[in-house]
């Protein structure tokens, strides 16, 4: 149970203005917007990799850096961030070992049963036409997925024409950046 120790240090962090080096504005100096996966090894060395810091970029996470649908919500944030906050390039970062590589679902499927997710609760689902296991899915290879989830920026059709989309794939141990594809003409 971790709510009362965050709070606690937070009231430290505001208490003894430990903010200070963080201030800045909501737009990005270096005019970009990342998505990039939620694993833990990313936390700070995706930053440190890219050499940014609070104040040059703009950050969505997902899990695996996946872009699933063109009107769903992470779609939508790059939407936000190339119209209304100033980012004009589009860096889309998958990483090796990722946990939704070869990533089904059906695990999780099984862990929510475990959990007390009743069969009848799947069968509602899919009788709404949601497919749970389809909603999960990862991918096979970190470059595909990224190279897919670039072609679904590239291809949208209200995102501007001249708007450089790049793919890359970042190594969590290392930090090294390979690239998929350059978004320049
Ligand atoms: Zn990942």
């Amino acid at each position: 149970m971790y709510l009362d120790e965050v709070l606690e240090q937070n009231r430290k962090f505001v208490e003894e203005e430990s903010y200070i080096p963080y201030q800045t504005d909501k737009f990005p100096d270096k005019r970009i917007v990342v998505l990039s996966c939620m694993d833990t090894r990313l936390v700070e060395l995706l930053p440190r990799a890219l050499n940014v810091k609070n104040g040059d970029i703009k950050m969505v996470k997902n899990a695996g850096a996946i872009l699933t649908h063109p009107f769903g919500s992470v779609m939508r944030s790059l939407m936000v961030a190339v119209y209304e906050l100033q980012a004009d390039e589009i860096f889309i970062i998958g990483h090796h070992d990722c946990g939704m590589k070869h990533y089904n679902g059906e695990q999780t499927i099984s862990k929510m049963k475990e959990q007390g997710v009743k069969d009848e609760v799947f069968e509602t689902l899919e009788y709404a036409g949601v497919d749970v296991k389809n909603w999960l899915q990862g991918f096979e290879r970190v470059e595909d997925s990224v190279q897919n989830s670039v072609d679904m920026v590239r291809n949208h059709p209200l995102l501007p024409k001249k708007t450089p989309v790049h793919g890359l794939v970042i190594d969590p141990g290392t930090g090294r950046l390979d690239l998929v594809t350059r978004g320049y003409e």
